[in-house]
């Protein structure tokens, strides 16, 4: 199996998987992922059958797995906050539906925030949240990420995960999401990814692990911030980011970039192609204006 690569891709509401898959494309990945609508509202257009079967068509004929595909889901949903709890749960189970109807099964979640109620309440709050949300019909994996620990986010370590995944009742429909920037935001040493997996497999279980953010950061490692970096141009460095993303241990999980834009330009082609050649290109900003 080769390499699973793609980044962060739009989900129009003309053009919906159909475009996104373009998109993916269009720079050379094999896998992608998107939102089913604007992250930081609730507005969500009707899934189009049609857009559907042709993305998925388009995706057949490009030999893009669906099994790889990832949506992420709406950052305005958090769920430890038991004050919008209803909201939340509603919220949340539709968008596992258009997800289901789309046939993507790993939707990455981020934990949430506790707000001032305390890492323990905030820990609570996602697991009844969870539990209400996912029953044994659900057709896809949630997919909780890892956070840099910004404010009062949980998930910045192995073990508030862990956490909880032990109180989720069907851990079938459950996952983890790690992300390379959060990771060394949160503290984590990049350069001994096989110490930080072989933690992950203890406290958490290497089965847990569905896909991975791949993102180099702004800032040096504890620095509890999130601001993504182009590849090789961060505190990580591209020799760290390359040995992550060709360990053999976690070869067949999709691996995603969610770097930024450069002056409005998406920088994808060009990190997947020095990728792929397992360079560093000097040249990299200016090839992305280019
Ligand atoms: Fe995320
Ligand atoms: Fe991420
Ligand atoms: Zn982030």
């Amino acid at each position: 199996m080769s390499l699973i690569i793609g980044q962060h891709v739009s989900f129009k509401k003309e053009d919906q998987l159909e475009g996104s898959v373009l998109e993916a494309l269009s720079y050379g990945a094999n896998t992608f992922m998107f939102y089913t609508g604007a992250p930081q509202n609730t507005a969500r257009v009707p899934i189009s059958s049609e857009k559907t079967n042709n993305g998925l068509k388009l995706m057949n004929e490009n030999n893009i797995d669906l099994d790889n595909v990832v949506v992420h889901a709406p950052y305005i949903i958090n769920l430890a906050n038991s004050n919008n709890f209803d909201f939340n749960v509603r919220f949340l189970k539709e968008e596992i539906s258009r997800v289901e109807k789309i046939g993507v099964n790993k939707l990455v979640l981020h934990p949430g925030s506790h707000v001032g109620l305390g890492v323990d309440t905030g820990i609570k709050n996602i697991i009844d949240s969870l539990n209400t949300v996912l029953t044994k019909d659900t057709n896809v994996i949630v997919c909780l990420e890892t956070m840099a620990g910004k404010g009062t986010e949980i998930g910045r370590n192995f073990n508030e995960i862990k956490s909880i995944i032990d109180g989720i009742n069907l851990k079938d429909k459950i996952g983890v999401c790690m992300d390379t920037c959060h990771l060394n935001d949160a503290g984590y040493d990049l350069g001994d990814f096989d110490k930080i997996l072989d933690e992950f497999d203890s406290i958490i279980g290497l089965n847990y692990l569905k896909v991975i953010h791949i993102n180099d950061s702004k800032n040096i490692i504890g620095s509890h911030k999130d601001r993504h970096e182009n590849i090789g141009i961060g505190k990580i460095g591209f020799d760290k980011l390359i040995k992550i993303i060709y360990c053999e241990k976690i070869k067949g999980i999709p691996k995603i970039l969610e770097t930024p834009y450069v002056e409005g330009k998406p920088p994808y082609k060009q990190e997947i192609e020095m990728i792929r050649a397992k360079k560093f290109n000097e040249n990299l900003i200016d090839d992305i204006l280019k």
